[in-house]
């Protein structure tokens, strides 16, 4: 065989092989969520609310007689440290207090999210309305921001973070929610799961509820009803909202992976009694697809939160979710809301051009999935090491 016939070969295979890398084909094609009959989650069901109610046994009394199931791994959660206590294993004297200012700023601020709309209503274009609104959060430090039509699977059925309100029904009378989409910093995250990151998330927490406070006091100002739904202060469950805006996909860790931040991110939400239109849909991106084939959240999951199986059905419909005991035990044994799964995703990287293409790549075909998964775990590793104590410098400069 001459040389030319063989270079001839080898051209005709690249560009068959780039052919091949551009075509869109997926034949176990993601088959869609049925949550027509979704049922709604109730917060006191959420480690948050369950290990609150710790301190008020009357509350205990009347959770555990509902749910006798979880009486005794709760109570053993219970007897952990607190966050902020030194006999967390990231525990750092001086820093700790930061994250905890942080959660008290929060717990202060909870009142700046409702408030009475203005007496005169003012007519508005919804389009214009919408874009003015992007155009606001984005002005004030969101990544993202979708719109979607409110239905009753999107609202928490009752309260159970906070014990004056513990098992109050949710204000479930809204129409729209607007989805705000914070980016975490990739290099604090990928120090998880040390401080970094629960110095990372508090951080977040505080501009996701400095935007969606404003964006609802705004909102307001035109004559309409709107409420802030942000940190512990919640009617409504924020991933849903933004899977079905079309800001990402429902990952394997059970949060979202949007579509540019990948699970790097936090959210916020503003439901108002204004009818706004859903977002545009976007193409999918199979992130779901690779997240069957991916299992590396689940590979490295310190507490074996995670499944390898495929999507359980759970609330009467298929999505994964993660098992919430064993992850938020692992959290107060540590002092830090770990985020490990966050840090191995592959798609937690930053917003470059090179990444920007591996996602489009991902996006085409099962074997370019393959193939960018081969390469990840052949770069960053499969198994990553979890660190025995903070980096010197928890509050990392970007
Ligand atoms: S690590 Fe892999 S399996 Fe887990 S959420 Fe990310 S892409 Fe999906
Ligand atoms: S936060 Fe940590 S413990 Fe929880 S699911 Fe993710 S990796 Fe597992």
């Amino acid at each position: 065989m001459s040389v030319q016939t063989i270079n001839i070969l080898i051209i005709s295979g690249l560009g068959l092989f780039g052919l091949i890398s551009l075509m869109r084909f997926f034949p176990d094609k993601s088959t869609g969520r049925n949550l027509s009959k979704a049922n709604q989650y109730d917060e006191r069901d959420t480690m948050f609310a369950r290990n609150n109610i710790r301190h008020y046994p009357d509350l205990m009394e009347t959770y555990y007689t509902m749910h006798p199931e979880n009486e005794s791994t709760d109570r053993q959660i219970h007897q952990k440290p607190e966050f902020g206590e030194k006999e967390q294993v990231y525990h750092n004297a001086y820093t700790a207090p930061c994250y905890e200012a942080a959660f008290e700023y929060l717990e202060k601020s909870i009142p700046l999210s409702t408030g009475a709309a203005a007496k005169q209503k003012i007519s508005i274009d919804p389009i214009k309305f919408c874009k003015t609104i992007t155009d606001i959060s984005k002005f004030y430090g969101a990544g993202d921001v979708g719109f979607l039509q409110l239905k009753s699977h999107h609202f928490y059925s009752h309260k159970g973070r906070h014990a004056e309100k513990w098992g109050n029904k949710t204000d479930q009378a809204h129409k729209t929610a607007v989805v705000i989409i914070i980016p975490m910093r990739v290099k604090m995250i990928k120090k998880g799961p040390a401080s970094c990151v629960i110095q990372e998330s508090a951080q977040k927490y505080v501009e996701a509820a400095k935007i969606s406070n404003i964006l609802a006091t705004y909102i307001r100002r035109f004559g309409y009803r709107a409420r802030a739904h942000n940190d512990a202060n919640y009617d409504t469950l924020c991933v849903p909202i933004a899977v079905e805006a079309g800001l990402g996909e429902l990952g394997r860790m059970g949060i979202l992976i949007h579509r540019v931040h990948g699970p790097c991110v936090r959210l916020a939400i503003v439901t108002t009694d204004l009818e706004l239109p859903d977002s545009a849909c976007p193409k999918p991106l199979y992130m779901e697809e690779f997240c069957k084939i991916c299992k590396k959240c689940a590979d490295n999951c310190p507490s074996g939160s995670i499944t390898h199986d495929n999507e359980p059905y759970s609330r009467n419909f298929r999505h994964w979710s993660i098992h919430q005991k064993k992850c938020f035990s692992y959290w107060k044994t540590i002092g830090s809301d770990c985020g490990f799964c966050i840090s191995v995703c592959p798609y937690t990287k930053p917003d470059t051009l090179i990444h920007k293409f591996v996602r489009f790549y991902i996006s085409r075909n099962t074997l370019n999935q393959k193939i960018a998964l081969f390469m990840d775990d052949l770069l960053y590793g499969r198994h990553r090491k979890i660190a025995k104590a903070n980096p010197e410098n928890i509050f990392i400069q970007t």
